[in-house]
């Protein structure tokens, strides 16, 4: 396509999450990409508005490499997690643009397909163990294999959930939280040693119900100091977890050399790594399993696709990151590359499982899932359709007390802050 540029560039702030759409010259022909950054939204905005848009406006859309390399190093100081999930919806919006040209679905692209779809992991919930066992036996009815268990935690250890300071004398300062996805996450108190056995009955309450076909994963979300994560790691091995996410943090990535000379647990990491020097040693020194990048945060499909192809030879597989805070085009950019490349492991899905309306109607042509996998519509590019009109119908609330707080209210019982 002759003399295609880059006509404008336009971010939406949606409910929590952040696309970005690349408009070209040719009418009817744009891109989607997915720059969600839940608790810092309107910094990505700016970003994306007072700096790449002008940038970028009247550039050739198809120089993805050249444009990706030329965003990450034009203010000099680069990486992080506002500049990269920028980048990202930038990036993943090009590629969208050259399967759209192309006329064929991204995974075409990059190679063919390794596969029809892409296997995922459920989350099962429940109030208690009798709601836990009908929605995980409703999941392996329809085809699922693969479960995060940390629903246990709370049926077993209801105080390790609740959202309010226990069994304090002094107060802490708590947040009001005004959002329902981010109350979630707000002022819950957490102690190490409990939290070590309350993970192991939750694997032992797991095996002993469902048995040991089942595949049982578990998000240690980085809360233990790292001599107590070993520990973990060695008192799982004999419930044959699938993987242990996140059991020490990026902070401590070093720790995972002597995890490894003393547990067969498998490692998954990745979801809070911005920079190539957290994850190029953990690959070259097969330091874990599977790697569970947040797409966006390292800044989109073109970094992914490279860090995949870098796995392959070290007998690592991907485990893309898939919460609610990725927005469904980066769902569909996931997607792509699990359909793909050949060390594809298994797909994080829960907001895909039974989306609310809302998503499926903003967002036409989203991946699906069902039969206990992730399926693309095969359309060209990502194969997903936006409705600007009804994104701007639900903005996202502006920044409050709750938003600055979200994720930084875990602490231990004495107080101190903790990773959330
Ligand atoms: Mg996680």
């Amino acid at each position: 396509m002759a003399d295609l540029t880059i006509r404008d560039i336009r971010c939406f702030l949606t409910r929590h999450l952040v696309v970005v759409k690349v408009e070209t010259s040719e009418p009817e022909l744009y891109g989607l990409g997915c720059a969600t950054f839940t608790y810092r939204a309107t910094a990505i905005a700016a970003v994306v508005h007072d700096y790449l848009r002008p940038f970028l406006v009247g550039k050739d859309p198809s120089q993805i490499e050249d444009i990706w390399q030329s965003c990450m190093v034009a203010a000099y100081w680069r990486n992080g997690p506002v500049l990269n999930n920028a980048l990202s919806g930038i990036d993943m919006a090009l590629w969208d643009i050259k399967g759209k040209v192309a006329g064929m679905p991204l995974y075409e692209l990059f190679g063919g397909r390794s596969r029809e779809a892409a296997a995922v992991y459920l989350v099962p919930g429940g109030r208690d163990l009798q709601e836990f066992d009908d929605n995980l036996n409703r999941m392996v009815d329809e085809g699922c294999r693969h479960f995060k268990i940390n629903g246990l935690q709370s049926i077993l250890e209801p105080d390790m959930s609740r959202h309010a300071p226990i069994s304090l004398t002094r107060k802490i300062p708590t947040v009001d939280p005004t959002s329902g996805y981010l109350q979630k996450h707000m002022g819950r108190i957490e102690d190490s040693r409990r939290l070590v056995r309350v993970i192991e009955a939750a694997f032992d309450t797991f095996r002993t119900r469902f048995g040991p076909e089942l595949n049982a994963l578990y998000d240690v979300h980085e809360r233990l100091p790292p001599m107590d994560g070993l520990a973990l790691a060695k008192r799982l091995e004999k419930y044959d977890p699938y993987f242990i996410e996140d059991l020490l943090a990026p902070e401590d990535n070093d720790y995972y050399r002597i995890l490894r000379q003393q547990t067969s647990v498998p490692i998954a990491m990745g979801e809070l790594y911005n920079h190539p020097h957290e994850i190029v040693p953990m690959i070259k020194d097969r330091l874990l399993d599977f790697l569970r990048l947040h797409l966006s945060q390292v800044g989109g499909l073109t970094p992914a696709r490279k860090l995949t192809s870098l796995c392959e030879p070290f007998g690592i597989r991907t485990a893309w990151h898939g919460p609610g805070d990725v927005s469904p085009v980066g769902h569909a950019a996931n997607l792509m590359l699990d359909l793909h490349a050949w060390n594809f492991g298994i797909q994080e899905a829960a907001p895909l499982y039974r989306p609310d309306s809302i998503l499926s109607d903003m967002f036409p042509g989203m991946p699906q899932v069902r039969e206990g996998h992730m399926w693309s519509n095969d359309g060209p590019g990502l194969g997903i359709e936006f409705d600007e009109t009804l994104a701007v119908k639900h903005p996202t609330p502006a920044p409050d007390a709750a938003a600055m707080g979200a994720m930084g209210n875990v602490r231990r019982p004495d107080g101190t802050v903790i990773r959330p």
